[in-house]
């Protein structure tokens, strides 16, 4: 079972991870904005997602598309017909309720009254603004719900100009943007949003492999980040849940203090996109194989993930609670990777000479990784303010140092000291804090 919810919401606002969006106006509703360690743990989410899906491969290579895309696109993918939830209102008390996500379908959970729900309505997701300076119906266009159809459309530009042969992927991080019906659980679920997209170029034939590849791929990337294995489930898709476009699906789920609920989502997406844009826009991105002189237009394997969504599922998994010598201290066990600061260097005392070497040597390290350099409190204080936060190492000057040209490395976890020589600091860190 995951932490509190409430705990982890109060830590995240109270150190800085998360702001409720236009706060001083009395704040945006299911809007939120990234302070200072959220906006360093979010980039790190990203650049791990990245460095599995697009550095590590040479099968996968990077894009980032528009987020407003020509409104041909969204009638091509069924976005603009069948994007949509079953909105249901209270005659009662006039609460909106996405019909789906009630535990029971028949009574409304803000005033708890029983069949008074109307009929259900299709929502549709979708933002929709005007581009240019005339609002009119030829001008309507709509900020994407997913930033997979921005891959779509390019198949045959990235394969063609980075001359790759399928099977091949092609990655993206950005924006994306649902008029959610209920957003909440704080960033669980708001109405932008950054997703993790990647589509898998594959042969029809192989699609069933490349998925079950997948799945596991996406598992472990998880459990090597340091989620708790039993925080986490694959769960397949029944037949009749499966999206119209979808073969086959698997969602990787996070046990939250509401239950089981979805981090990422892996599809079979069979040929469907590339057909039905090669069918609306008249362009032909089916693929010849040189190998075979086969031409064929490729399935697609899918794994989504949402970068904000799975921030917040790192955050709850890494809280702990312990007693230490009959004081209890709050730690974030993040993986270094993960951690928004990855070492603290903090003088003893405010002595000037202290201060002078400890910026000395934060600048050392911050050439390296992101570095905080703190100063005010007793020592005791600040290691638990860092502990807090999830920052692996504590650099301590001392008065020693100044002599022996030695600092102390205090290890978040095991709250064991070393004692390093300043040469050394950086043999020292640089494998205990890998890219
Ligand atoms: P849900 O059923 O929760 O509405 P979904 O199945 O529609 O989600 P997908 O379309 O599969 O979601 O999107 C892929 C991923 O994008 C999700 O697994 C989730 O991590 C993220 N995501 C989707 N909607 C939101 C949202 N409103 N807020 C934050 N993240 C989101």
């Amino acid at each position: 079972m995951a932490a509190d919810f409430d705990t982890i919401v109060n830590l995240a606002k109270r150190r800085g991870f998360v702001f409720q969006a236009s706060e001083i106006y009395g704040g945006l509703r299911s809007a939120y904005d990234y302070g200072p360690l959220g906006v360093e743990m979010l980039r790190n989410v990203k650049q791990q997602w990245w460095r599995s899906m697009v550095q590590m491969r040479d099968d996968i290579v990077g894009l980032d598309s528009a987020i407003i895309q020509s409104t041909d696109v969204w009638k091509a993918s069924g976005h603009l017909s069948s994007f949509s939830d079953p909105l249901v209102e209270c005659r009662t008390c006039n609460a909106r309720h996405r019909l789906d996500k009630l535990k029971d379908p028949d009574t409304c959970p803000t005033c708890g009254n029983s069949g008074t729900f109307t009929e259900p309505k299709d929502f549709n997701l979708m933002f929709k603004t005007h581009m240019g300076p005339v609002e009119s119906e030829d001008n309507v266009v709509y900020l994407r719900p997913e930033t997979a159809q921005g891959i779509f459309t390019n198949f045959e530009n990235v394969r063609r100009t980075a001359r790759m042969k399928v099977p091949f992927g092609i990655a993206q991080i950005g924006k994306s943007f649902r008029n959610e019906i209920t957003p909440g659980q704080f960033v669980f679920r708001t109405r932008e949003f950054d997703q993790m997209e990647m589509e898998y170029f594959c042969r029809p034939e192989d699609a069933d492999a490349v998925f079950s590849e997948w799945v596991d791929s996406r598992h472990s990337w998880y459990i090597d980040l340091g989620m708790t294995p039993e925080n986490l489930r694959m769960r397949q898709h029944e037949p009749e849940e499966l999206a119209h476009y979808a073969a086959a699906a698997v969602d990787v789920e996070y046990m939250f203090s509401w239950g089981w609920d979805e981090l990422e989502g892996i599809a079979n997406r069979t040929d469907f996109d590339l057909k039905a844009h090669m069918e609306r826009s008249g362009q032909d991105l089916s693929y010849f194989d040189p190998e075979t002189n086969e031409r064929f237009v490729p399935y697609v394997i899918e794994p989504a993930a949402g970068a904000t969504r799975t921030t917040f599922a790192f955050l709850i998994d890494a809280y702990a609670e312990e007693k230490v010598n009959g004081e209890s201290r709050v730690v974030l066990k993040l993986d270094p990777r993960l951690a928004p600061v990855k070492v603290a260097v903090l003088p003893l005392s405010k002595k000037p000479d202290l201060v002078e070497t400890t910026h000395k040597v934060a600048s050392m390290l911050r050439e390296r990784w992101h570095i905080d350099v703190d100063v005010t409190q007793s020592i005791g204080k600040r290691y638990r303010r860092q502990d807090e936060i999830g920052t692996p190492y504590c650099v301590t000057v001392d008065f020693d140092s100044l002599d022996d040209n030695q600092v102390t490395v205090r290890n978040r976890d095991t709250m064991s000291q070393d004692r390093i020589p300043l040469d050394n600091l950086l043999t020292y860190l640089t494998p205990l804090l890998p890219s």
